[in-house]
């Protein structure tokens, strides 16, 4: 509504998203950026806990940077649920009001950030990669539009709050600072399990697929490795480096593995301390599911393979003989340890 005063709305809301306690890493990754957006903005970072027995999370958002914390804490939140959890949070938006909301670009965080976006109502940007603020505070949510092909940067000019949810693996967390103080607010539940229509009746976990996004040690491959058969060296490598495999989008495309493997725009953001490239060109659209790795390196038999720009070690050769070796000789080196003394 043009002309309406938003001035009493103020200040970076997180919502913090758990499961039995624990919090999801793209939550901390967003506390780190609401920091450094809130800090711009001159104003608060506040965040958002909800769950059953999770006072540890208020705590934790405080050492990861957050000034405030509203804590809701109630049997009925132990698992996530599209109408309580809402609830909660359309109410502390409303007493609070903060001028921008983020949340994780999660399965449950763009389904809560729906339900909230519609009912206040305001405008929202969902799996966001880029996020900034312009001089009129303006929120500048930028996410792949047109399957993939462009970034698009999304202004909401005339509601408030401004609200985004983000991929995993883009923003860095602060690490913890236990000296961090901030304020902690009760919030009470705002829905008893009687009006409640939905009912957790048990959680299965699903164990087959990989979250990537979490991973310390990536050892990826491309169309490079030549068949499903290539991928069978990767993973001899990555269990002697206790890491996961990865995967471009050519070998997905191809069957040689699934798409929850997969790395890049249409795939997975990661973050990892260690990113093995193994028979990947390097196109830009696996470059940027990958680039923020501490430590890249690409295995290709081409020397001027664009990965190696963003390479910190490049081995040019063939990556049939050079993967085994690799995997023996880190093997060797681990002899009877458990674990690699891994120089990062
Ligand atoms: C809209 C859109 C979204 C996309 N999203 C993604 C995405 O999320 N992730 C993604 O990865 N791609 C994505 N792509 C595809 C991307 O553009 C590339 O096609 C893809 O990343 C190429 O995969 P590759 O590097 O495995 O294959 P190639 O480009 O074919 O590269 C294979 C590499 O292996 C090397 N090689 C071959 N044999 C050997 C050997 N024996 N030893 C050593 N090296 C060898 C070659 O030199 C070559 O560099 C997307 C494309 C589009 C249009």
């Amino acid at each position: 509504m043009p002309g309406r005063e938003w001035s009493d709305y103020e200040g970076i809301l997180i919502v913090v998203e758990q499961r039995g306690g624990v919090a999801k890493k793209v939550s901390w990754q967003l506390l780190g950026e609401g920091r450094r957006l809130a800090d711009k903005l001159h104003t608060h970072l506040s965040a958002l806990v909800i769950g059953s027995n999770v006072s540890a999370l208020a705590k934790e958002a405080i050492y990861r940077g957050a000034d405030k914390v509203y804590l809701c804490d109630s049997k009925e939140l132990e698992n996530y649920r599209t109408r309580p959890y809402s609830k909660v949070c359309l109410s502390v938006i409303r007493e609070y009001k903060p001028e921008i909301v983020l949340m994780g670009a999660t399965y449950t965080g763009r389904d809560l950030a729906g339900a909230i976006a519609t009912h206040l109502p305001t405008g929202l940007t969902a799996d966001c990669t880029q996020l900034d603020v312009d001089e009129n505070r303006l929120l500048l949510a930028s996410r792949p539009a047109f399957s993939e092909k462009m970034l698009a940067t999304i202004l909401c000019k005339q509601y408030k709050p401004q609200m985004a949810t983000a991929r995993s693996g883009v923003f860095l967390a602060l690490p913890l600072d236990p000296t961090r103080t901030g304020e902690i607010i009760s919030v009470s539940p705002q829905m008893p399990e009687e009006e409640i229509v939905t009912q957790v009746l048990d959680f299965l976990e699903q164990t087959e697929r990989v979250s990537l996004e979490d991973q310390e040690i990536i050892v990826a491959g491309g169309r490079g490795l030549g068949g499903p058969e290539g991928f069978a060296l990767l993973q001899e490598l990555a269990d002697a480096l206790g890491g996961v495999v990865g995967a471009s989008r050519a070998a997905v495309d191809a069957g040689w593995i699934s798409h929850d493997h997969q790395v890049g725009q249409t795939g997975s953001t990661v973050r990892p301390k260690l990113y093995f490239a193994i028979g990947i060109s390097g196109a830009v659209q696996h470059v940027v599911g990958m680039q923020n790795a501490d430590m890249i390196v690409a295995i290709n038999r081409d020397a001027n393979a664009p990965i190696f720009k963003v390479a910190h070690l490049g081995i040019v050769g063939d990556l049939f003989t050079l993967v085994p070796a690799l995997t023996e000789a880190i093997k060797a080196q681990k002899g009877n340890s458990t674990s690699v003394p891994i120089a990062l």
